[in-house]
């Protein structure tokens, strides 16, 4: 039996994955104590998976940064990752332009990251 002292220390020790748990780990650390900017993560604290696993999430639509977000037609953009070519393709579900926004192109390279960590 584990003891519950710190309950977020042991917020990822059931997943099957260890190197994403260990990513997860880091990420959190350097997020809330070293300014790590949350949108530059690989990992997702949300849904404790590689970003771009779970980036397709309505959760990942942020408009007030234009993550995932058309500031043209103020509604969402899709995202598709190729996992096979490491694409990843993020496009207005209104206009289908790609929103040339530095959040896009920032996600755009995170997932990449993500897809080359998960993979490695
Ligand atoms: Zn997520
Ligand atoms: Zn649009």
């Amino acid at each position: 039996m584990t003891t519950m002292r710190n309950p977020t220390a042991d917020r990822y020790a059931t997943l099957p994955d260890r190197a994403l748990a260990a990513v997860l780990r880091a990420e959190d650390t350097a997020e809330e104590h070293h300014g790590l900017d949350p949108f530059e993560r690989i990992s997702c604290r949300l849904h404790r998976r590689w970003i771009h696993q779970c980036v397709h999430s309505p959760t990942h639509v942020v408009a007030i940064t234009g993550h995932r977000w058309c500031r043209d037609c103020e509604c969402p953009a899709s995202i598709s990752v190729d996992e096979l070519l490491g694409d990843v393709v993020i496009r207005c579900t209104g206009c289908l332009r790609v929103p040339t926004t530095a959040a896009t192109r920032q996600l755009v390279r995170a997932c990449r990251a993500s897809l080359a960590a998960a993979t490695a």
